[in-house]
């Protein structure tokens, strides 16, 4: 099966696992795991932070930080379509005790007019706003990316409002690999980070926070609290170094494989519109009410494997082990269907 249901579903390369069998290893909840602290050091280098923090899953990193940025009460500003609002068990609730308001724009965007006329006014009424949470790809929006300039002036909207801006950058890699932007540049936007390893990096796992020297002492003491501390990961930290070193420029492999997909999507009578593909994400909504669970149905016939992603939007995300090969199998088969 040619499986795009996510760029989760990758399996390490043969230099992957020979980085990771190689990797020198300690206790990582000592801090003590010189792969991991090299992962941690790289990249808060590579964006601007003053430290890092090697975590299990993106949704952890995420929880983690909101933690950290929070109070019970407090109300995160984020957006309808963002994955720490839709995809993490209502976590903001559950972990930190924080309610949530949400921003609606299109394709997952936060225009800084948009964040200052939501943050609430300081009235004892209202909740506290406490956090602005923006996420660069969007997924729900369809793998979008978030232009510099709004980035940049929400950032300064929230500094300005003494609000942390927090980065759910999942697929900040796709973004900076579709735009070109420098990563220090578009990391120093941020006062945190997550950044997801085993997306379109490929890794088996793993996730890393950055922010502040303080900020990150706070969020190990989170991770503990929450089970993530790992004792030698540094495996997984050096699957995370090579796929750096090895994976981003290719990135644009799976940008141009999905835009090939979307095309022909596009032209398809079936389909009523496919969101804008920018990076490795191509969502379709069908005509007349048709199904999503039909087109999943007749994908997984022709041996390709995609997600309904509401009642009738279909998701295909491409990835490391997605060659053009498979795409020729993926693009005939929708020409099939009909
Ligand atoms: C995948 C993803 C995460 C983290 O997911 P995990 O499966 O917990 O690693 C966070 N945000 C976005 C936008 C994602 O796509």
């Amino acid at each position: 099966m040619i499986d795009l249901r996510s760029d989760t579903v990758t399996r390490p390369t043969e230099a992957m696992l020979k980085a990771m069998m190689s990797a020198p290893t300690g206790d990582d909840v000592y801090a003590e795991d010189p792969t991991v602290n090299r992962l941690q050091e790289e990249l808060a280098g590579q964006f601007g932070h003053e430290a890092g923090l090697f975590c299990p899953s993106g949704t952890m990193a995420n929880q983690i930080a909101i933690n950290v940025h929070v109070s019970p009460g407090d109300e995160v500003l984020c957006h309808r379509l963002s994955h720490v609002y839709n995809y993490e068990g209502g976590g903001i609730a559950r972990n930190s005790g924080a309610s949530v308001r949400l921003v609606d724009e299109p394709h997952g965007a936060m225009p800084a007019s948009v964040i200052q006329a939501e943050i609430n006014p300081a009235d004892s009424h209202f909740a506290r706003t406490s956090l602005v949470c923006v996420e660069d790809t969007v997924n729900k929006g369809g793998g979008a990316v978030q232009s510099l300039a709004m980035l940049a002036e929400g950032s300064a909207a929230s500094r300005a409002a003494g609000l942390p801006f927090h980065l759910d950058g999942a697929r900040a890699w796709n973004a900076l690999r579709k735009t070109g932007e420098d990563w220090k540049r578009y990391g120093t936007l941020f006062d945190s980070i997550s950044l997801c390893l085993s997306k379109g990096l490929g890794t088996p796992a793993g996730s890393v926070l950055l922010g502040s020297r303080d900020f990150i002492e706070e969020a190990h003491r989170t991770r503990k609290v929450m089970g993530g501390g790992m004792r030698q990961v540094g495996i997984l930290a050096a699957a995370g170094l090579h796929a750096i070193e090895h994976h981003f420029d290719r990135l644009q492999d799976d940008h141009e494989r999905a835009s090939r997909i979307g095309a022909l999507l596009s032209e398809h009578p079936a389909v009523l519109k496919v969101a804008p593909v920018e990076t490795n994400i191509v969502i379709a909504q069908l005509t007349g009410g048709r199904p999503a669970s039909e087109l999943v149905e007749a994908q997984r016939t022709a041996g390709v494997l995609c997600s309904a992603f509401g009642p009738d939007k279909v998701r295909w995300v491409t990835h490391l082990d997605f060659g053009d090969d498979d795409l020729a199998q993926v693009l005939k088969s929708l020409e099939d269907w009909n």
